[in-house]
């Protein structure tokens, strides 16, 4: 297990965006906060550093917490494959999905035991009695009852989940059930999400927010955009040298560098056309391969100038993740056998991962540079893609599934598709919002004050202060 260094952040910086009533009250609660946690140390323990909407989410949360001094800290476990492979087939059961089919077993469980309990023992060393510990979905469900023992109260934080139970959520909790059944805490996403055996007077629902000011949803000019996208080998287009500085969430000066072979099988995207853009993990339930599908199968519907790029992590740089690797197999493999003019207006790109705040730069220049943001997931926990697009008054075309539910409404933030499985209803949503810049602005306009109004972080970090003062008393 390591801990990753959170650099704080003033929490001034996000009162500069809110009203100044809302600005007081994040202000009150943040001496609250301090006050309820003087001695105390509040700590969040997940299983990766980068990659996916859980890290995403840490990063900036925690520096607003260390920024109101409360020391907050963020630790990831180690795991290995077959540790990873347990708890992707959790994740995907959960979410009510076969993933790879396997086994819940006793073997699986004496594995799953075996590697919490290998990590338990760190965590043990810097974890002190009376502290909060939020240990995140499934992967760390089982060290509940070791930090517990410890005298911390602990409060598990679920990001997944569906709204009606199948046979396989049922078995992806009686997994994980006898490790969480003592919790101090659990938080959810959505209400649809709560197993019924989790007492309801221990729960709380927190939906995800975003970070205007971070690396990833900070507002960018035409000219960062295009020297970001350029600068990665991403878009063909001229830039200037002088926007290649960005700001890291350390406050250091970044520079993006150059990169080749982003863009899989062919060179950079043309610089001249309309992008409709999905950005997720190589994550089967995000459904990269229908989107494409989608696209191609009715190419005939979209102007010739629309191109479709599907952006997702270098597959060897999210641990936790085994099945992205052939995720994205998959679509090569499919875009590989499209003919010549679909193939040319469909892009497959793999951002780096070896450097976190480049990664998140160049996802906010392509959801910039977007004309239409797709979210097709076949299930979704919350979806922080679609705020973060929604954020950057993009139109989104996205899956009337989960937590996607709770940030638009159809027809008014994005177009919700009732289907996400019907490939020809999702083109021809696609192909209405591209079509139709008046539809387009008005979604892109309505999406960002619904992120404004409930999805920026003071919401997020009040909600955290009236639960640790219930669980503290
Ligand atoms: N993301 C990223 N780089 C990528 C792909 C995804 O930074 O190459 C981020 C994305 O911007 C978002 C998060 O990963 O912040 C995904 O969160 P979401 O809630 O949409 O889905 P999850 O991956 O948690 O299922």
């Amino acid at each position: 297990m390591w801990e990753i260094e959170i650099q704080p952040v003033p929490l001034e910086r996000l009162a500069d965006l809110l009203s100044p009533q809302r600005a007081d009250r994040l202000e009150k609660y943040a001496q609250r906060a301090r006050h309820l946690l003087r001695d105390r140390t509040v700590w969040n323990i997940n299983a990766t550093g980068r990659g996916g909407g859980v890290a995403e989410m840490l990063q900036t949360l925690l520096a607003y917490g260390r920024g109101a001094q409360v020391d907050t800290r963020w630790l990831v476990l180690d795991g290995d494959s077959d540790f990873f492979a347990i708890t992707k087939r959790l994740h995907n059961y959960l979410h009510g999905s076969p993933g790879d089919g396997g086994e819940l077993g006793e073997k699986e469980h004496e594995h799953y035991t075996r590697l919490l309990d290998y990590n338990l023992p760190m965590a043990k060393r810097v974890v002190r009695p009376g502290d909060i510990v939020l240990l995140h979905d499934p992967q760390t469900a089982g060290m509940v009852d070791g930090l517990r023992e410890l005298g911390a109260n602990v409060v598990w934080r679920c990001h997944v989940g569906r709204d009606t139970t199948t046979e396989l959520t049922d078995r992806g909790w009686a997994f994980l059930r006898p490790h969480l059944e003592r919790a101090d805490g659990f938080i959810f996403s959505r209400q649809a999400y709560v197993p019924d055996w989790v007492p309801h007077q221990r729960v709380v629902i927190i939906p995800p927010s975003v970070d205007p000011f971070s690396a990833k949803n900070i507002r960018l000019t035409d000219a960062e955009t295009r020297a970001a996208l350029g600068q990665a080998g991403l878009v063909e287009t001229a830039y200037s040298q002088e926007h290649l500085e960005f700001t890291r969430r350390d406050g250091s000066t970044g520079r993006l560098r150059t990169h080749s072979g982003l863009v899989l099988g062919s060179g950079p995207i043309p610089g001249d056309v309309r992008l409709a853009v999905q950005v997720s993990r190589w994550d089967r339930l995000k459904d990269m391969v229908g989107v494409l599908a989608g696209f191609v199968d009715n190419l005939a519907i979209f102007p010739d100038d629309v191109h479709l790029a599907l952006v997702g992590p270098e597959t060897s740089g999210v641990s936790d993740d085994p099945e992205g690797a052939q995720v994205l197999e998959e679509c090569r493999a499919l875009w590989e056998a499209l003919p010549d003019e679909a193939r040319r207006r469909v892009h497959l790109v793999c951002l780096p991962m070896g450097d976190v705040d480049e990664n998140a730069r160049l996802v906010n220049a392509l959801q910039h540079r977007a004309t239409v943001v797709v979210q097709k997931s076949l299930v979704e926990g919350f979806g922080l893609t679609v705020t973060e697009a929604m954020w950057k008054a993009k139109p989104v075309v996205a899956s009337a599934v989960g937590g996607i539910l709770d940030q638009i409404d159809d027809e008014v933030h994005g177009l919700l598709l009732e289907d996400p499985t019907d490939l020809d209803a999702f083109a021809k949503a696609l192909a209405r919002v591209v079509r139709d810049p008046v539809l387009a602005t008005g979604l892109g306009e309505a999406a960002r004050v619904r992120v404004q109004d409930e999805f920026l972080g003071d919401r997020h970090l009040i909600q955290y202060v009236e639960l640790f003062g219930a669980l503290l008393g």
